[in-house]
């Protein structure tokens, strides 16, 4: 039986600490869903195609290297309903901080009682990579700061030809 996981977020942009938690869902999953949520009153700095390419070109090596295979997805509507869309039987959350734990777990908690057959798995942040949160990435970058090691290379190259292109 093939177990799927569906990892949902922003991802504007993918970070180092997305890519952390894509690699560690090798070990939980045989397929990963990355579902980047589309929010039309959300502002964001990627469209959502670039956000799916650039998702794509990241996660192609961690592919290659894990045996995991990785698809691409957006959605608009409640993560629990996309991830039994696409046939996950586990939402992938990551968690940095306690910000992030109250929340999750609420959310988590939410998403069991209105679909009992997925469950909602937790990953904790990696120490080399737990800083990280694409508000401030954006955040630095906007006011000319250095994002290389918080991102990988391809969203450093978009993120700053994004920032051109609205400047
Ligand atoms: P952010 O919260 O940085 O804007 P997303 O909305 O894309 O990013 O987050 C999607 C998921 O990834 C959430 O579960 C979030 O907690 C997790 N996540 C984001 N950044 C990290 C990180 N540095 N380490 C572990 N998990 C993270």
């Amino acid at each position: 039986m093939t177990r799927t996981g569906f990892y949902p977020g922003s991802f504007d942009p993918v970070t180092n600490g997305h890519v952390d938690i894509i690699t560690r869902c090798a070990n939980l999953v045989d397929e990963l869903v990355l579902g980047v949520g589309v929010h039309p009153g959300k502002k964001s700095l990627l469209d959502e195609g670039q956000k799916i390419s650039l998702l794509q070109t990241v996660c192609g090596p961690i592919s290659a290297a894990t045996g995991m295979n990785i698809r691409v997805e957006t959605f608009d509507d409640l993560s629990v309903s996309a991830a039994q869309r696409v046939g996950a039987s586990v939402i992938i959350r990551g968690l940095r901080d306690a910000t992030d734990f109250d929340y999750e777990v609420q959310m988590g908690q939410m998403n069991a009682a209105m679909m009992p057959n997925i469950e909602t798995v937790f990953l904790t942040a990696s120490p080399a990579t737990r800083m990280i949160a694409s508000s401030l990435v954006k955040q630095i970058a906007r006011m000319g700061g250095d994002i290389s090691s918080f991102v990988p290379p391809e969203a450093l190259q978009m993120v700053s030809a994004s920032l051109n292109t609205k400047s």
